[in-house]
């Protein structure tokens, strides 16, 4: 890459292994949607203790299709946080729903308030989005009993959590259906990509159909000589992955444990560089279960400039970022009345003043020392 960060947010364990799954597929000559997706599937699916799993062309298109498997559209509401990426909200919206913002619970914990979703409980309300924000389980005990007592479906957008675990289950597999992104940035990706997990065999079945134009059956089953024809049974897409995708997400997902392993060690080190200085706190001090470490956020005092922090920080050599400027405060949300500045308290304070660190896999113990030294300095001027 061109970049000349000391310290990059994020980096990638590519290797041989990659190098030659995907030339494996190349000398194959079937380069679509085939038996490599449906090894990665099985891979998945026996990995977060599912059934079966769905692999799709990203997180965004696994978002889109649990949307339509839960029957939204418009005079709809689905209750959403919007400490997330926009696209979490954006699948909604698709189907013609009205995203109903919820705050977060605390400047401890960024996940999804089940009370302040409750409150916001609407005759029209059919769903719920919650977010595993940086990989850390949202509270699902009382949004599950919310779910049951008003039928809404719950969609989880796992898109931080793989490998994530609450009392032994996954991540992905709490709710109804279970979104999974493989983008580069991603726990463990597939360069683009991602996958859908349904707690029904009917809802898993109609993903499928949804993922290639609502066929009866795919160009590989044809090929294959298992079927001459096909019905279309659903308004579908085209939301297939591609064998040569499927294949990085197959090496990556044998490196999966062990790389949210490495992350849990930096994030621990980063806890004890961090936690004892002034003008800065650490979100999620207790986390629910086993978390997936997807990003090592920090909560800047009022009244320090996060600006200036991050510009110090990149005349270090060391990048940094936002997870996330809020959802609901984006021009295309508010002209539309969907998001308004003042709604959600916390969620905005902490979207005005968190920031990121560098946290990846290969990263060695030597760089979590220096970025904790400059955020030391920095906050200490
Ligand atoms: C990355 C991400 C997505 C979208 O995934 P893509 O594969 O990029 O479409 C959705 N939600 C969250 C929280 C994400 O971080």
């Amino acid at each position: 890459m061109s970049t000349d960060w000391k310290i990059p947010l994020a980096d990638l364990e590519i290797d041989a292994e990659e190098r030659d799954a995907v030339l494996r597929v190349l000398e194959s000559r079937w380069l679509t949607m085939g038996e490599v997706t449906a090894a990665l599937e099985a891979a998945f699916a026996h990995y977060v203790g599912a059934p079966s799993a769905v692999a799709v062309s990203s997180g965004t298109a696994a978002l889109h299709i649990a949307a339509r498997l839960a029957g939204l559209g418009v005079g709809d509401e689905v209750l959403t946080p919007a400490l997330t990426f926009v696209a979490s909200v954006n699948a909604i919206v698709y189907t013609g729903a009205r995203p109903v913002f919820v705050d977060v619970t605390s400047l401890d914990d960024w996940t999804i308030d089940p009370a302040d979703a409750r409150r916001k409980v609407t005759p029209a309300t059919r769903a719920i989005v919650v977010v595993h924000y940086g990989g850390y389980l949202c509270d699902m005990e009382p949004i599950m009993s919310l779910a049951r007592e008003y039928g809404l479906v719950v969609i989880e957008d796992a898109a931080h959590a793989p490998g994530a675990r609450l009392d032994g289950r996954a991540a992905g597999t709490l709710g109804d259906a279970g979104c999974f992104s493989f983008f580069t940035n991603k726990n463990l990706t597939s360069a683009e990509g991602g996958m859908i997990v349904c707690a029904r065999a009917e809802w898993t079945e109609r993903a499928r159909r949804l993922r290639s134009h609502g066929m009866t059956t795919v160009t590989w089953q044809r090929y294959a000589g298992h079927a001459f024809s096909y019905d279309v049974l659903d308004l579908g897409f085209n939301y297939r992955i591609s064998d040569l995708h499927a294949a990085v997400g197959l090496a990556q997902l044998g490196k999966l444990e062990r790389n949210n392993a490495r992350r849990a060690v930096l994030a621990r080190r980063y806890v004890e560089r961090l936690q004892d200085l002034p003008r800065l706190t650490l979100p999620f001090g207790r986390p629910r279960g086993e978390p997936a470490h997807h990003i090592f956020p920090l909560l800047l005092a009022e009244d320090v400039d996060r600006d200036a922090f991050i510009q110090g920080m990149r005349a270090r050599g060391i990048q940094t970022s936002v997870h996330y400027p809020p959802v609901h405060l984006f021009t295309w949300y508010r002209e539309r009345g969907l998001g308004a500045p003042g709604s959600l308290p916390l969620t905005e304070a902490i979207g005005r003043r968190m920031v990121t660190l560098p946290l990846y896999p290969s990263m060695g113990e030597a760089a979590v020392d220096a970025v904790a030294e400059g955020v030391r300095v920095l906050l200490l001027r």
